[in-house]
């Protein structure tokens, strides 16, 4: 990986043991869209030259071992399909997308599953809603479904929170998310009635950035407006958005406002740049995490980019808005390949937007240059681990005793970082900072803000209530906006960003 910051050598060897060289335990299985012509796919000239079989014009999975028939373009990283028995053959069957008109086809991967159930025991939603019948149906069930006839996708797939759990939980790689986000999206697209209350409900929350911008014009009212209760019970009655759950307020002044009216970077230097992706909350709500971002970063001498941007999508996909967040995705890439070309590495302060440019994009959506942006994309802490002696600089730190009740979101889980948080701030004096435990928060995103979910999420998030109350400090932190609402909403506790304890130990 061409990173621009490796100053001698790899950095993570030597100055932080045990941080991953990309912050992931393990690169997830990624498939990639089936080209219809063998001249479209790209062929890797290093892992393609000495290979006899691709010679013999053999498909070849990426592990680079046979895949036994499948069609070509499939890609299976890292690893052999597992065939399950001959029922399960890919020899045994016709190479047609399974989804009509569909991109991608996920067989290989709905093959690799051998029932273990795995994915079901570790799924939140599975355990306090007993009509949801899990990721394995979800995901590998219902594409074999596919395969033997042209079944409808079951409603149920609305029902995933996409708190994507189910891919770290399987051992044999199979790509659940990413099959659960294709039949979302085919479900919404095809069977949804798109005036029905549920679609109408799901494409504003997937929306949020459009309806932000908007109260942003004028934040002092839209607080006012949204902190009514008539405002809460028509958005319940009328939309089914719980009244149960405060409005986010909106900033006096958006993050890049702040950065335009501060004239942009104050430290150039073309070759430590990092492109920050703010994403639409540090914009719109908590601009105080993207000023932290913005002055950590410089105090290590970074360059600081703020490129154009929308959504990540990570709204969106929950909701089978894949139209809307390929529209979105178009923008961000564009954009972000841009800030690569000029020598940045992009950096997110929401893990659920880092994972969603590292995963569910190049999962998804085949645009130029997708694949360079989620190599470059990195999540604020975890860059900063791997790229600066982050134990030394808080070895020296300054700060005021302090406690925090610390909660890993699911989507930092996914990218290898649970505990990033907790080893950063370790030997920092006076300061706790104590894991509440590997629990979701049950808010999901879009999820818990469900008048028919809320109260699944709260049962979802309990275990971490309590964990948190159970913990020294009460102050809440993690690193996903989504999550922090929901801390605060089951405790009461204010809740901080890791980036916000890194200004305050290291900002003078
Ligand atoms: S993404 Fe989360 S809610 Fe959806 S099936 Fe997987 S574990 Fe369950
Ligand atoms: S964890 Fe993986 S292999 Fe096990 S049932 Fe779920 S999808 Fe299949």
């Amino acid at each position: 990986m061409t990173d621009g910051h490796d100053h001698d050598g790899d950095p993570s060897d030597d100055r932080t043991p045990g941080v991953p060289r990309l912050g992931r335990d393990e690169q997830p299985a990624v498939y990639g869209p089936d080209y219809d012509d063998a001249a479209e796919r790209p062929v890797d000239p290093v892992s393609r030259a000495d290979c006899p079989t691709e010679a013999a014009g053999e498909p070849v999975a990426d592990g680079g071992e046979s895949a036994g028939g499948a069609p070509s373009g499939l890609q299976a990283d890292g690893g052999t399909a597992a065939t399950g028995g001959d029922d399960l053959d890919p020899a045994n069957y016709d190479a047609v997308d399974v989804f009509d008109g569909g991109a991608l086809d996920l067989r290989d991967g709905s093959d690799s599953c051998y029932k273990c159930t795995s994915c079901d025991t570790s799924c939140p939603v599975a355990e306090v809603d007993d009509s949801f019948p899990g990721p394995k149906f979800q995901g590998p069930e219902q594409w074999r479904l596919k395969r033997k006839e042209d079944h409808d996708i079951d409603a149920s797939i609305t029902d995933c929170s996409n708190c994507m759990r189910c891919d770290d939980a399987c051992p044999s790689s199979v790509p659940l998310s990413q099959m659960h986000n294709e039949a979302r999206g085919e479900f919404v697209a095809e069977q949804m009635a798109k005036l029905s209350t549920e679609y109408v409900r799901n494409r504003i929350l997937s929306n949020y950035r459009f309806f932000a911008a908007i109260a942003s014009k004028t934040p002092r009212l839209a607080n006012f407006v949204t902190g009514l209760g008539v405002t809460k019970w028509v958005g319940e009655k009328l939309l089914g958005i719980t009244s149960e759950r405060e409005f986010p307020d909106f900033a006096q002044q958006t993050f890049r406002e702040w950065w335009r009216d501060r004239g942009g970077a104050r430290v150039e230097n073309p070759d430590e740049r990092v492109a920050y992706f703010h994403g639409c909350y540090s914009n719109y709500n908590t601009p105080e995490v993207g000023k932290a971002m913005v002055r950590v970063y410089e105090s290590f001498g970074y360059e600081v980019m703020v490129p154009p941007q929308k959504c990540s999508g990570t709204p969106m996909f929950a909701n089978g808005m894949l139209d809307d967040a390929r529209r979105h995705a178009e923008t961000n890439v564009e954009s972000l390949v841009a800030a690569i070309g000029d020598g940045a590495d992009i950096i997110a302060s929401c893990t659920s937007c880092s994972l969603s440019l590292r995963q569910e994009y190049p999962e998804l959506f085949d645009l130029h240059g997708i694949d360079d942006v989620a190599e470059h994309t990195f999540e604020a802490l975890e860059y900063l681990r791997i790229h600066e002696d982050i134990d030394a600089a808080l070895a020296d730190a300054d700060v005021d005793e302090r406690a925090f009740a610390y909660h890993a979101p699911c989507h930092a889980r996914n990218q290898g970082l649970a505990r990033q948080a907790i080893e950063a701030f370790d030997a920092v004096e006076d300061v706790t900072v104590e894991d509440v435990g590997d629990s979701c928060s049950g808010i999901s995103g879009t999820y818990g803000w469900k008048a028919e979910k809320y109260d699944y999420s709260m049962e979802i998030g309990a275990e971490m209530f309590e964990h948190m109350e159970a913990a020294e400090g009460e102050v809440g932190m993690t690193e996903c906006p989504t999550c922090a609402m929901q801390m605060e909403h089951g405790t009461g506790y204010e809740v901080q960003h890791p980036l916000q304890l890194l200004e305050a130990a290291l900002v003078d």
